[in-house]
């Protein structure tokens, strides 16, 4: 017998909440929970067939891995013959894996609706905020989706990234639509990801996150006519070093249900060159932004420490720009900071780290006279991912962790 995900029950929690039943095949055990998704708006008069899609923009992708059928009730007309073409983009990517599993429908519906907005999906980092100014003139909502790199039970980091989120809607006359989802824990990623070890490392940012941000949108889209959906690159056509990633244009782009379409945008500009827009933009509107780039600090803020923090004040500050006034609150010399912690090897560095470096290096002019660029423009950033991996560099490491766990 085939292996299968079936959607067994889809059901309104309350009109602002759904929540979702699977049954699967015994093998497919990769699921923690059951997926909810919970809107700010009354999603009481939206169809099954579009009701359904925030669900299979996660499951989708299982099934074309794993070769293993989905079975469904009702689904939207053009999202069902989207999916042959979204397949088809995970294949390009994954060349090494063969794509499989069919899509089983009970009823094929078409539907219709005006169309009236856009969206750009905002976290408030500088790819999505760059987005945003890409499409300022379209006056696009903002859809900041909760649950992923915040978690949900991170209220307090929540509720400043929401409220930050907000107060940009508001400087730029549009709306919030926030959007709670555990759509990233009830799947048991790594277990997923373990059957491709050797390709992919981890199954939410390799595979999961772009079709899984996008598709949440679907009932809000079909409740105020939304015809395009801006999801912001993390990469650029313009690097020279691209991984199969899980939102990329070869994907996004082919995702589409009802009237509305989805863009990879911002694709052809590297970080750099997103970070030369925001500086235009600040100067020619005298807007405040508050950037949110962090991953390590719990509460939503900037720790202002780590490599990516790091990163982005030094893209701030090339472009002559005071960190401060975008949400970076520190007090240590950045410049001092950043050298040492490239020098000492502190930072984990992978492959596209050094390709965000080398891309800030790319863009220091000749004619910069400042004295940390200048060292920047001759550093090779391979020596940190050298001296991050050295052995004394590894005991250190395994000495620090002893001592917190004795400490805990
Ligand atoms: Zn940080």
């Amino acid at each position: 017998m085939r292996e299968y995900i079936k959607v067994k029950k889809i059901k309104l929690k309350d009109n602002f909440t759904v929540e979702y039943a699977i049954e699967h095949s015994e093998k497919l055990e990769y699921f923690n929970e059951k997926m909810f998704v919970k809107y700010e708006e009354d999603i009481s008069n939206v169809p099954e067939s579009i009701l359904v899609i925030p669900l299979l923009s996660n499951l989708f992708p299982i099934c074309w891995f794993l070769n293993a059928d989905l079975h469904v009730n009702e689904l939207d007309e053009t999202f069902y013959y989207a999916s042959n073409n979204i397949k088809d983009g995970f294949q390009k990517m994954y060349t090494q894996i063969k794509m499989g599993g069919k899509v089983i429908v009970n009823k094929i519906i078409k539907n219709s609706y005006c169309e009236l907005d856009s969206a750009v999906l905002f976290s408030g980092g500088v790819d999505s905020v760059a987005s945003y100014i890409n499409n300022e003139d379209k006056n696009p909502l903002l859809v900041i989706a909760q649950g992923a790199d915040i978690s949900l039970e991170d209220t307090e980091g929540i509720e400043l990234a929401t409220k930050e989120a907000a107060e940009f809607a508001r400087e730029n006359d549009t709306k919030l639509i926030s959007i709670k989802s555990n759509f990233k824990d009830f799947i048991k990623g790594s277990k997923l990801a373990g059957n491709f070890d050797d390709t992919i490392s981890h199954w939410w940012p390799c595979v999961q996150h772009g079709f899984a941000f996008v598709g949440l949108v679907a009932p809000i889209s079909y409740i105020r006519g939304i015809s395009k959906i801006y999801i912001a690159s993390s990469f650029t056509s313009v690097s020279d070093f691209r991984i199969p990633w899980g939102s990329d244009p070869r994907t996004d782009n082919e995702i589409k249900w009802g009237e509305t379409k989805v863009h990879h945008d911002n694709f052809n500009r590297s970080r750099q060159d997103k970070i030369k827009q925001i500086s235009d933009f600040v100067k020619r509107t005298g807007k405040h932004i508050k950037l949110r780039v962090c991953w390590e600090s719990p509460g939503g803020s900037n720790c202002c420490k780590c490599e990516k923090c790091s990163n982005t004040m030094i893209g701030l500050m090339l472009e002559n720009l005071d960190p401060k006034e975008f949400g970076f609150y520190f007090s240590d010399d950045i410049y001092n900071h950043t050298r040492k912690s490239l020098l000492e090897g502190k930072w984990n560095f992978i492959h596209d780290d050094v390709d965000l470096w080398d891309d800030i290096k790319k863009h220091v002019s000749d004619s910069d006279e400042r004295e940390f660029f200048k060292w920047l423009k001759s550093y090779d950033f391979k020596d940190s991912i050298r001296k991050y991996n050295t052995f004394s560099n590894k005991l250190r490491r395994k000495i620090m962790k002893m001592n917190e766990k004795i400490k805990s």
